[in-house]
């Protein structure tokens, strides 16, 4: 596996730190030590996983000749947050499409990440209805561009294809690096697993470095067997692409659903219970849409003994932070 062969922009410039969370370990028994890969500490604006991705993506965009990037997401996306972060420093434009997931959710005014998307100065946002297909509409704001003779580039939601995935490829591999040189072994990772790319690649990673090590996905809006297809799907694909033997085994690829609630991006008590815990223990924010629901799934894992007395459990915090703030009467 060489990742040096593929175009970055170079936006990770330090590893992220792995942190011991003691309160927080106590608060849930003390039997299991919680450690936290701080990915919502990355650079571009108030951080979060989609840094890693865009990193290569945006890169291709401008191998690719560039000069406007399209992406999409939910009506708070994170993902969108930065692709317009990076496209605003990198000097590009950038358009956005957001899928109104659940009904009557989008409003102008809201906070969270919808008023950093006014502030940075998105090119425009478009909303569809949930379920519309995003390739379909990103391709129509892309004419629309052409025509004026724009160079659009489309970023598929999340940076969840092969080019996205490899930041995580990299990540795993930042993340055994970092064990090593704090000699401390750990016995199994657990991340949010959304629109797979974090996940996929964190697998690609720990399989291409025989790390041993476990990895749980815990899913924030998909049921375990169509999530697992999607993770599987993308692990295949991102393999090939580094370098990575192929087939990778079925069981590499595990998600839990328990955790979901009624649908992406609904609260539920766990996450809010998660959110709270974290904060109060470890003055650590998470998110009420990926962050806290996996962080949810983690506590409830630990309560229920699935972890060995004595293990050591690496909890990958993707950020999302802003979001906290367009959610504040849950809590
Ligand atoms: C996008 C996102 C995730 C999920 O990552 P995927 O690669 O889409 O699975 C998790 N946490 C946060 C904060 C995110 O924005």
């Amino acid at each position: 596996m060489n990742l040096a062969k593929f175009s970055r922009r170079g936006y990770v410039t330090t590893p992220t730190p792995i942190e011991a969370l003691p309160s927080f370990s106590k608060a849930l028994g003390g039997k299991v030590n919680i450690f936290i890969k701080r990915d919502d500490l990355l650079p571009g604006c108030a951080g979060g996983n989609k840094t890693r991705k865009l990193d290569f993506c945006i890169a291709d965009a401008l191998d690719n000749g560039a000069d406007t990037i399209i992406t999409c997401g939910a009506v708070q996306s994170n993902h969108c947050r930065l692709t317009l972060s990076w496209a605003v420093k990198e000097g590009l434009d950038c358009h956005l499409v957001l899928e109104e997931r659940v009904k009557g959710s989008y409003s102008p005014e809201a906070s969270g990440n919808n008023f950093l998307f006014h502030l940075m100065g998105v090119k425009s946002i478009t909303v569809v209805p949930g379920g519309s297909n995003m390739m379909d509409e990103m391709q129509k704001v892309a004419s629309g561009l052409k025509a004026e003779g724009k160079t659009p580039y489309i970023i598929p939601g999340g940076a969840s294809n092969t080019i996205g995935a490899t930041g995580y490829v990299a990540c795993a591999q930042e993340t055994l690096q970092q064990l090593f040189d704090m000699g401390l072994k750990i016995d199994h990772m657990v991340v949010p697993s959304g629109s797979a790319g974090t996940h996929a690649g964190i697998v690609v990673g720990m399989q291409g470095n025989n790390a041993g090590i476990p990895v749980s996905g815990i899913n924030v809006s998909r049921t375990k067997a169509d999530q697992e297809a999607l993770v599987y799907k993308l692990v295949e694909a991102t393999a090939e692409r580094v370098g990575v033997a192929t087939p990778i085994a079925k069981e590499t690829v595990e998600c839990f659903d328990g955790y979901v609630g009624p649908g992406y991006s609904l609260p539920t008590d766990s996450m809010v219970e998660a959110v709270k815990l974290l904060a109060s223990t470890e003055a650590i924010l998470l998110d009420p849409v990926y962050s806290g629901k996996a962080m949810a799934g983690m506590i409830a894992l630990v309560r229920k003994g699935h972890f060995a007395e004595g293990s050591n459990v690496l909890f990958l915090h993707t950020g999302g932070s802003p979001a906290l703030y367009a959610y504040q009467n849950i809590f």
